[in-house]
Formats: C-alpha cells, sequence, structure tokens
C-alpha cells in the first residue's frame, strides 16, 4: 500500500472519530487518535489518556479491509468512549480481583490463627488461597469486560451498519489466534448479537 492511500485512510479515521463525536452526547471531552505500528486487538480506547488508537499493521495496511470496516473499527473503540459504564466497570473489575484475592489471604490467615500454626502447611493454604483469589477474580472480570463489548459492538453497527460491522468481524475471525478469546467474547458470538440486535430493531444504546 502507498503512502498517499495510507495517509488517506489515516484521514478517514479522523473524520469518524469526529463525526462520531459531533453526534454522540457524552460527558467525554472529544478523545486523541493515535495511530500505532501494531496492536493485538486491532484497535483499543484508553480511558486514562482519553485516547483511541488504530493499528496500521492489519488494520490501515490491510487492502482488504473496505472504508466502512475501517469506519467500523474507530466506531467500536468510540463505542467505548461514548460508553458511560466502561469507566466503572474497569473498577469494578479491579475491585472484584482484589476483593477476591484479599478474601483468599484473609481465609488463609483464619486458618493460620485457628489453628494457631503458621507452618509449611498454612504458608500453602495461603499461597492456594490467592491463588483461587486470582482465578475466580479472572472467571469473572470477562462477563463485565463482554458487557462493554457488546455494547460497544452495538454502538459501531448503529454508527456505520450491522452489516459493515459484521463483514469486519467475518473478516478478523479468519484470522483468529486463540489469545483474543480471552480479551473478547467469540467473534460468532458477537456477530450473533449484532443480527439479533439488528433484526428486533431494539433502540439504539445513544442518540444514534
Ligand atoms: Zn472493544
Amino acid at each position: 500500500m502507498d503512502d498517499a492511500e495510507l495517509r488517506r485512510r489515516k484521514d478517514l479515521c479522523a473524520l469518524t472519530v469526529d463525526r462520531i463525536d459531533r453526534a454522540t452526547p457524552s460527558s467525554r471531552p472529544t478523545p486523541r487518535l493515535r495511530f500505532v505500528a501494531e496492536q493485538k486487538s486491532h484497535g483499543r480506547f484508553d480511558h486514562r489518556l482519553n485516547e483511541v488508537k488504530v493499528a496500521v499493521a492489519g488494520v490501515l495496511d490491510d487492502p482488504a479491509l473496505t472504508d466502512g470496516m475501517i469506519e467500523a473499527v474507530v466506531a467500536h473503540e468510540m463505542g467505548h468512549w461514548a460508553d458511560p459504564e466502561s469507566a466503572t466497570s474497569i473498577r469494578r473489575s479491579v475491585i472484584v480481583t482484589f476483593s477476591c484475592a484479599g478474601l483468599g489471604v484473609l481465609g488463609a490467615i483464619g486458618i493460620a490463627v485457628g489453628t494457631n500454626v503458621v507452618n509449611n502447611g498454612t504458608l500453602m493454604l495461603m499461597f492456594l488461597a490467592i491463588v483461587v483469589g486470582f482465578g475466580c477474580s479472572l472467571a469473572l472480570s470477562p462477563i463485565m469486560q463482554w458487557k462493554d463489548e457488546y455494547f460497544a459492538d452495538r454502538f459501531a453497527a448503529e454508527a456505520t451498519s450491522a452489516d459493515t460491522v459484521i463483514s469486519l468481524m467475518r473478516h478478523f475471525q479468519a484470522q483468529e489466534t486463540r489469545s483474543l478469546a480471552i480479551e473478547h467474547p467469540s467473534r460468532a458470538r458477537r456477530i450473533r448479537r449484532i443480527e439479533v440486535d439488528a433484526l428486533t430493531e431494539s433502540a439504539p444504546p445513544t442518540a444514534y
């Protein structure tokens, strides 16, 4: 892909951020847009920096992606930006992680105090409790994150079209690696969800 085409695609991303920013009432200011060489998840919204990141490799430099599909990548990240609950759900999952692990440690201390011995056995139990605590927080946090992902997908479908978002997902699905499965629900599930939303024509999540 030549430089002019890459620049045109970057401009398209900027226009999409701008268009969605104007059309969406949000408590956040206009996000910054940054292009990164590579990004495991194609795009990303950083809540702390209020920044949308779009990958060059695999997104902007992929000739198979249409303009609509590139807009859908940006629109999905703008969905995280617009989601009034996303910051709180991140906070919530941090709280869950620490309270699960904390409960595990307390449980282990409880055992040590109850049995009145601190030996390898009780230390092992404390260690196990911490592992179990982190394990349960890992099990719980995807459920909370997925809610955000479905919101962002739906937002992207409203900002572009359900068909565009689905064709983008089918494209990524074809090159899918297993590592992505932890951060997002499976593409198949996301596609089904968008199809159901489009069919039932449920109310859009924002003013779209
Ligand atoms: Zn996302």
